[in-house]
């Protein structure tokens, strides 16, 4: 479900700017509709002004410029209490004091629920996520997932439509990071409540978002769902950002519809879809996946391009096999086949004609 599907924004930043010290913007001119019961990630590296986005959103930090609305309604003036907006952090920020149920109770207790309701509240919410057994425990009696878990039912406990993450599985070891990465995602669609999430890691942002804005420097490099931005990267920051890619730098020769001619430094010509370049003379990194990188290009069928390689080292990988290339002068070419039965080992030394399709293949800027 995205803004763009028809549905009203709700929640918009518009021509937000953030300065902490009054000289620099630490978010530049920020434009961006979530939809109601989105899984919107912002993923970018650490600095980029996700975590002041997020504050912004809660009312913890203020704009410097522009406007936020949380359900149409301008929210730059409501206090963060007021919002109505669940919150889920790396340090889960649990009251160490108090029991689990009691952390759970306080948020309802602040809003003057009566006892009832806030017993039948706090249950259903540690059902949710499977933690009904552990109601009487203290915080220091669990483990650091399980504390998560009750710091994911804490922020749900009031039936907030809106739920902000910031790295919430940033503590955890890997296999319950990814664990976890799916209950969140099982909850979303569940409860159908709109998600905010902030991270820097990728692949969490590919697994759970509808849709993923990329920051760098302040500012959405792009914002689209995890396939179109793996397969379609709209400029050189998000290509290399995200997943593994092989880049040969160029200048544009030719452009001629959705096709262009690059010469690279070593005088070789490559063709490819010109994405962020408009005209001859243009300077160009040219991106392709290592996995779009093909050892037998007589087996893509048409609209091939082919280039001679020098094969530099052969890696087994298991069930896939690396093959680090000198392609055009670049000693980082990385082609990555499956572990197929015809496929052969190739030794350090070689020479092979590798290809791609053109299409794949796409000319960005010089970064
Ligand atoms: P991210 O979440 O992408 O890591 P942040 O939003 O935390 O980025 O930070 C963006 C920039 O703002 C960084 O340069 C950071 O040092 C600065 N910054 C963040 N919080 C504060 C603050 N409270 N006071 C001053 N500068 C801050």
């Amino acid at each position: 479900m995205s803004a763009d599907s028809g549905n009203p924004a709700f929640v918009a930043f518009e021509h937000v700017q953030k300065s902490y010290d009054g000289e620099t913007l630490v978010v530049k001119d920020l434009n961006l509709s979530i939809g109601k019961g989105e899984f919107l990630t912002m993923l970018g590296p650490s600095g980029s002004g996700k975590t002041t986005c997020l504050m912004m959103l809660a009312g913890f930090e203020t704009a410097t410029h522009g406007e936020i609305r949380l359900g149409g309604r301008p929210i730059n003036n409501i206090p963060p209490h007021k919002r109505g907006i669940g919150m889920v952090f790396q340090n889960y920020a649990l009251f160490p004091h108090m029991t689990v149920g009691e952390n759970l109770a306080f948020p309802l207790e602040v809003r003057k629920m009566d006892k009832a309701t806030i017993e039948a509240k706090v249950a259903r919410a540690l059902d949710m996520v499977q933690m009904g057994r552990f109601a009487g425990r203290r915080p220091a009696q669990m483990s650091g997932g399980q504390q998560q878990r009750i710091a994911l039912a804490r922020a749900l406990v009031f039936d907030a439509e809106l739920v902000l993450m910031d790295e919430p599985l940033g503590a955890l070891d890997k296999q319950l990071r990814e664990h976890m990465q799916y209950e969140i995602k099982h909850l979303h669609e569940q409860l159908g409540i709109t998600v905010v999430y902030v991270t820097h890691d990728q692949s969490e942002a590919l697994t759970m978002s509808d849709r993923v804005a990329v920051f760098n420097d302040g500012r959405i490099q792009q914002l689209d769902p995890p396939e179109d931005l793996y397969e379609r990267p709209t400029n050189s920051f998000v290509a290399q950002f995200i997943g593994e890619n092989n880049t040969l730098s160029g200048v544009v020769e030719t452009i001629s519809g959705d096709r262009c001619a690059v010469r690279l430094a070593d005088g070789s010509l490559v063709h490819a879809l010109p994405v962020n370049v408009s005209k001859p003379g243009d300077r160009t990194l040219i991106s392709i996946r290592p996995e779009r990188v093909e050892f037998r290009p007589d087996r893509l069928p048409q609209d091939t391009y082919r280039i001679e390689a020098e094969v530099l080292e052969f890696i087994y990988m298991g069930d896939s096999f690396r093959t680090r290339l000198r392609v055009a002068g670049n000693d980082n070419f990385i082609m990555k086949c499956r572990n197929a039965v015809d496929q052969r080992r190739l030794a350090a030394g070689e020479k092979v004609v590798i290809g791609w399709h053109v299409a794949d293949c796409r000319a960005l800027d010089s970064a």
